[in-house]
């Protein structure tokens, strides 16, 4: 594989072999648990398919490819992938990570994993002393999460990762919102990229999928064993559904940021409306590292309506037509979503609230259909 291939001809061809059989131009989807041996140990590389398949093979190879790493491993959800990094660590050891988190990582930490006496301290990643602050000789990994769901804080990766490797630290980063089309963690010193698959890279939800990117081979080594030992592995149907998603990423993710441009103008210039988190606004809080950092600003955007009013964010969510109320994100189709009872109810009142998703909040994943209805479907929303 050419290494110096533009990111829109990896989506394409990235770490894809064409078939030896019949030539066949995408990966054939391998249903299959085994593989015929000459004699004991006597395989072709594939011996039973929760160790390896070739679709998922095919799929790893791309997945490397499109970050801009060595090694791409995949799991059979993004918390999947998570899971299998934490069982890296030790009990004992200490983690950071970032305070608006997924809420289902938040509990994934804290649920299963804190009663393994992982001990977790969730900060402010924006505040370089903060993160100096939490760090002893247990620190074992940073987890970063940028841009945040769903407040859309931009995370410098690079200023992070000078202080993981300053404490020799492990930095693992949650690539998800942004996608490998907008940033990639292992190029700006990170030493795993974590992603649900789910989302932009699938991009059709259709596919449940989880995937870390490595460059080390003491890591891939390592991740490799508990990715067979735990079990936690994707069929390849579902490799072949993230395979063929892969090759729009490119395309997709221009529209999904165009849009997402047009409706955050279309909201910041409402009366009717509070205030708007997307990264590209100049008055963003962290629009400066999110303009060095990402080639582009994502379809992610979070608002409140005037007034602050938890009924009336209800209202607004309720009365659209084109954005399906729905979890997820990512996908080709427009969503809107009320992370307070919806992705972040798992998480405390009160710890969810210090992080600024209040219940007037509502998160839109900006999908790739026509922007003008988007913003006629807002309009509509609005105006009750
Ligand atoms: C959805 C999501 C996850 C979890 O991934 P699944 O594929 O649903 O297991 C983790 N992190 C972020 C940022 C997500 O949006």
């Amino acid at each position: 594989m050419n290494k110096k291939m533009h990111f829109n001809s990896k989506v394409i061809h990235g770490g894809q072999i064409l078939d030896k059989s019949f030539g066949s131009v995408m990966p054939p989807i391998y249903q299959t648990s085994t593989y015929a041996q000459t004699t004991p140990g006597g395989h072709k590389g594939y011996e039973y398919s929760r160790t390896h398949n070739p679709t998922r093979t095919a799929l790893e190879n791309a997945l490397a490819s499109i970050e801009s790493g060595k090694y791409g491993l995949a799991f059979g959800s993004g918390l999947a992938a998570m899971d299998a990094v934490l069982k890296l660590l030790k009990p004992g050891d200490e983690i950071i990570a970032t305070h608006d988190l997924y809420g289902g990582s938040y509990r994934l930490f804290t649920k299963i994993f804190e009663t393994f006496n992982l001990k977790f301290h969730f900060v402010d990643l924006q505040k370089i002393n903060i993160i100096k602050s939490k760090i002893n000789k247990s620190t074992k990994l940073i987890w970063v999460e940028t841009p945040t769901n769903p407040m859309m804080n931009v995370i410098d990766i690079k200023a992070v990762s000078k202080i993981s490797k300053e404490n020799n630290i492990m930095l693992a980063v949650d690539n998800t919102f942004a996608s490998p089309y907008l940033q990639n963690p292992l190029l700006l010193g990170a030493d795993i990229v974590m992603h649900s698959a789910t989302k932009y890279i699938a991009g059709h939800s259709d596919v449940i999928l989880g995937a870390l990117i490595v460059n080390s081979n003491k890591l891939e080594e390592q991740l490799r064993f508990i990715q067979n030992a735990s079990g936690a592995v994707p069929g390849p149907m579902d490799c072949f559904l993230t395979l063929r998603g892969i090759k729009t990423l490119a395309v997709r993710m221009e529209r999904h940021c165009l849009n997402a441009k047009k409706i955050s103008k279309f909201l910041v210039d409402n009366p009717l409306i509070e205030k708007v988190f997307w990264p590209g606004l100049s008055d963003h809080p962290n629009h400066l590292i999110a303009k060095k950092q990402m080639n582009d600003f994502g379809g992610m955007i979070s608002f409140i309506p005037k007034g602050s009013s938890y009924k009336n964010a209800i209202k607004i969510i309720e009365n659209l037509k084109i954005f399906t109320l729905a979890e997820s994100l990512g996908g080709v189709e427009s969503l809107a979503g009320h992370p307070a009872s919806m992705t972040h109810a798992s998480i405390p009142k009160n710890v969810r609230e210090k992080s600024g998703v209040s219940d007037s909040l509502i998160r839109l994943s900006v999908g790739i259909e026509d922007y003008q209805d988007l913003i006629d479907d807002i309009q509509q929303a609005i105006t009750y």
